[in-house]
């Protein structure tokens, strides 16, 4: 997979050497190129900024310079290949794991950072309509940040984990939480019993000990349904029973 980013902080994105990512990028599965915005700024002090039309306070990024940083991504392939521009705000559709899967099955991205109040709006249309790009506004949460590369790292990581060989162990992606609507179970290792102060002993749950795979599989998914109705009742359908009792039981 192909990922640009496009900030005027490219240190910002600098974790995404780091880790799982950073070894998917030596092992060639992603090809993560960071662009900075102030090289496609042309005046003496390299501005992508100015004040807004209309009035009110703070300053809007300017669009020749994101123009061009979009032109010089565009035209980076030779094959004819057109990168999903996405578009960090916290006006856009809500991130999720269903959204970083849909994101995971594109071949090439371009993440666009904006700061100050955000993007000239033409910058959209341009994308758009000039260059005839995909463009998602996408928020990761109802909060606003002071620019698109916090949220750039978090939905960087959230797809790029879901890709083939980046996580060692793909099995452990299908039983996370928000892979199938209910939250993960509680997780232990050793020790079984875990003295966390003089004379408390903290228990793995017995079950979890029993080797009874049929046990531990109905055990947990019950904690999946208490979890996810505890913490984010949100998510459960109101048919999803949580100790054998409809939702409409619940306190
Ligand atoms: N004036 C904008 C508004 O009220 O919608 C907020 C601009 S914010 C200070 C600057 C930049 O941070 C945005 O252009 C966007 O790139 C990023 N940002 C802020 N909050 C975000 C969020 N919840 N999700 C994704 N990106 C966000």
């Amino acid at each position: 997979m192909i990922l640009d980013v496009v900030s005027i902080f490219p240190e910002y994105l600098a974790p995404l050497d780091l880790s799982l990512i950073g070894k998917a990028r030596r092992d060639g599965l992603l090809d993560l190129r960071v662009h900075d915005l102030r090289d496609f700024a042309h005046d003496r002090h390299r501005s992508v900024d100015d004040t807004p039309y209309g009035g009110g306070a703070g300053m809007v990024m300017k669009p020749q310079p994101w123009a061009e940083a979009l032109d010089h991504v565009v035209a980076s392939t030779a094959d004819g290949g057109r990168p999903r521009v996405v578009i960090p705000g916290p006006g856009g559709m809500p991130f999720s794991q269903a959204l970083a899967r849909e994101l995971a099955a594109e071949p090439w991205l371009t993440f666009a950072c904006g700061r100050y109040e955000g993007i000239d709006e033409r910058v959209y249309e341009y994308a758009a309509d000039d260059l005839g790009l995909e463009v998602s506004v996408i928020s990761l949460g109802d909060y606003v940040l002071n620019g698109g590369e916090v949220a750039v790292l978090a939905m960087v990581e959230a797809v790029a984990r879901l890709l083939p060989g980046v996580i060692g162990n793909a099995e452990s992606l299908v039983e996370e939480s928000h892979e199938d609507g209910l939250l993960e179970y509680p997780v232990y290792t050793k020790p079984a019993s875990w003295e966390s102060a003089p004379g408390v002993a903290r228990e793995v749950p017995s079950v979890l000990l029993s080797g009874d795979h049929g046990a531990i599989a109905a055990w947990r998914h019950q904690q999946r349904l208490e979890r996810t109705a505890a913490r984010r009742p949100d998510l459960l359908h109101p048919s999803q029973a949580v100790g054998g009792a409809g939702l409409e039981g619940l306190d």
